[in-house]
């Protein structure tokens, strides 16, 4: 076994290998004719080439974003939307809290208080979009359908921790009262087979 003394003096120069070294250029002649050597190489053409063979089809691929986008896959989980009663218009959570337990992030915090007539009302629902990490359990398990995730992903924000409320999520009233209401065909939504299902424990399909 080596010592430490011949392992830190060990050479192991003789194995390198050295590969097209050049010398350095000395005078500012040599260092131009070096860059008009290095720059003006066939590759230079072949790629312009192909950029104008590719300008010249008109066939761009190139998505102005923000003001162009693409369409979104309706499974999409986007931003969360909560969904109003159809008959009543009310919001149709009704403070189960079991999207609260079931999120993997901890990202929802639910208050219920007893209202009117003993009934349990929701107090306060909010979601922490810093840590939502658009699983969309919690969508899968609201048992009144009543989250859902929507197609909105320009979430961004500058604050980690971003807070939104109920208020921020429900469908607005305007666009309830115009009978705009999207009922999302993705995560959270009535399956097209719900029918069938109906007598199987909500998560069995
Ligand atoms: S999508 Fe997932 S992480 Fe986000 S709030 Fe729902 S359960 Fe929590
Ligand atoms: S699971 Fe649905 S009904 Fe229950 S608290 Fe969450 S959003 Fe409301």
């Amino acid at each position: 076994m080596m010592d430490l003394k011949n392992y830190n003096n060990r050479d192991i120069s003789n194995d390198y290998i050295y590969m097209q070294v050049e010398e350095t250029p000395k005078t500012w002649q040599d260092k131009f004719k070096r860059v008009v050597k290095r720059s003006l190489k066939g590759e230079l053409f072949v790629g312009l080439w192909i950029v104008f063979r590719e300008m010249v089809k008109f066939d761009i691929h190139t998505v102005q974003y923000p003001m162009e986008k693409l369409p979104i896959s309706p499974r999409f989980r986007g931003l969360h939307e909560i969904k109003r009663l159809l008959e009543s218009g009310n919001q149709a959570c009704i403070g189960c809290g079991l999207c609260e337990k079931i999120c993997i992030s901890n990202c929802i915090e639910i208050k219920t208080k007893y209202g009117a007539k003993g009934r349990k009302v929701v107090n306060s629902w909010t979601l922490n979009l810093g840590r939502c990490i658009y699983c969309g359990y919690c969508a899968e398990v609201c048992p009144e359908l009543a989250i859902t995730h929507g197609q909105e992903y320009e979430v961004a924000s500058e604050q980690r921790a971003q807070f939104l409320g109920m208020a921020d999520l429900v469908t607005p009233m305007d666009i309830f009262k115009a009978g705009k209401q999207t009922e999302f065909k993705g995560f959270g939504s009535v399956s097209p087979n719900a029918d069938e299902n109906i007598k199987k424990a909500p998560l069995a399909y």
